[in-house]
């Protein structure tokens, strides 16, 4: 083939695990791969009570193009929520509802980016943040994270130090991959040095309202007092990922330019699915809804934790979460996460090594195990087997 395809695609690699996980489509697998929500919560008979009244009585407007920034009572219960939950001070202009919070992601990126910019991310990060971010030519510079959240210290010394850096990209709640939360004052030093140094900051939070104990935390962005930092959200697991409705919010100067190239995307997200999520929201309790969620959740989390504990090998670290849909494992360092999950998966079992959430050091001996997705008899099966994996390289 002669096609000269744009400098872009030479940045954009194909996962080599990928193929090790089609294994994950055959049903007998039990996969802790995916960071799918479980099924059987999505509000099907809601939903499709909702569509049929929207197309009933008002289905010309529901099928009908409608403006880029989105369905506007859609818009005012986000800003609404988010001032509630995380302590901003946003009204419907601050909002643009978007296809996921993943193109909300690539929108930042065709926002701020230019070929050889530096993002700073936590170490490890979101993998599809990596990819998103990656397709606008930038580098990445890892900032490393413990149990509080990134370094601030390395993070002042690399912002002070370093020209190009051109955004901030992080996830401070039920982070993916490790499942860790970011203190309270991390947030907030955070706010300050975007500020200090100009930088922008797109906190990522799908994962902020399944919080199985704990007190819940101001996000960083009510710490900002310059309008650097935007928060990208999600339906995606409160409601249904299947909708693709998310949103990202911030100063309505920057909302404005992501309309912009928004128009140029796609126009515009599904005006029927906007409009359904608004309906849902005006007649039923989301609340009690991710209530149900967070119970079964928390019970997963619950038995995987005790598998772990159970099973798995004395060496290994392990995160507790408090929220959201994943543990991250770190194996003692001369053990490879691949290594290990080629034996799984001669015996059905699948997760995801760790080394590609990490864009430059590519830790290998991690892992990320997702609780969501499985009930509780194939987490406990799984993780018995991972477990006997381990045990028997670790300790032969
Ligand atoms: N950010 C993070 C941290 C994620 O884990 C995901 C995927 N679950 C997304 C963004 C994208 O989610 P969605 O586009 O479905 O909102």
């Amino acid at each position: 083939m002669k096609l000269k395809f744009a400098n872009r695609m030479s940045y954009i690699k194909a996962s080599e695990i990928r193929e090790i996980l089609k294994v994950t489509e055959q049903e007998d697998v039990i996969s802790f791969a995916g960071g799918l929500p479980a099924p059987e919560l999505f509000p099907i008979d809601e939903i499709n009570q909702m569509t049929q009244i929207i197309l009933k009585e008002a289905g010309t407007k529901a099928l009908q193009y409608t403006t880029t920034e989105g369905y506007s009572p859609l818009r005012d219960w986000i800003a609404k929520r988010m001032n509630e939950r995380l302590g901003t001070s946003f009204d419907k202009d601050n909002i643009l509802i978007t296809h996921g919070s993943q193109q909300g992601l690539d929108l930042s990126g065709k926002v701020f980016l230019d070929d050889g910019d530096i993002v700073l991310c936590e170490s490890p990060t979101y993998l599809a943040a990596i990819s998103a971010f990656k397709s606008y030519g930038c580098n990445f510079l890892e900032i490393p994270t413990d149990e509080k959240g990134m370094n601030m210290t390395v993070l002042e010394d690399v912002l002070s130090n370093t020209p190009k850096v051109k955004l901030i990209y992080v996830i401070p709640t039920f982070q993916n991959p490790t499942g860790k939360t970011w203190s309270l004052e991390r947030r907030k030093k955070l706010a300050e040095l975007s500020a200090r140094y100009d930088i922008p900051v797109i906190e990522d939070n799908p994962y902020g309202e399944l919080r199985f104990e704990g007190e819940s935390l101001p996000s960083i962005k009510s710490f900002d007092k310059v309008g650097n930092i935007l928060c990208a959200g999600s339906f995606s697991k409160i409601f249904c990922p299947g909708f693709r409705i998310g949103w990202i919010a911030g100063d309505k100067n920057i909302i404005r330019k992501y309309v912009l190239v928004k128009q140029g995307t796609d126009l515009q997200c599904n005006t029927i699915a906007q409009m359904t999520i608004a309906e849902y929201l005006k007649r039923y309790d989301i609340d009690k809804h991710i209530g149900k969620i967070v119970e079964v959740y928390k019970k997963r989390r619950d038995i995987a934790m005790e598998c772990i504990e159970r099973y798995f090998p004395d060496n290994i670290r392990y995160t507790y979460p408090q929220g959201g849909l994943f543990t991250w494992i770190e194996l003692p360092e001369e053990i490879s996460a691949r290594e290990i999950l080629k034996k799984c998966i001669e015996r059905k079992i699948a997760f995801v090594p760790g080394g590609s959430f990490y864009p430059v050091e590519h830790k290998e001996n991690t892992l990320r195990l997702n609780y969501s997705n499985m009930p509780e008899e194939r987490i406990i099966k799984g993780l018995q087997i991972i477990g006997e994996v381990l045990q028997a390289r670790i300790s032969p």
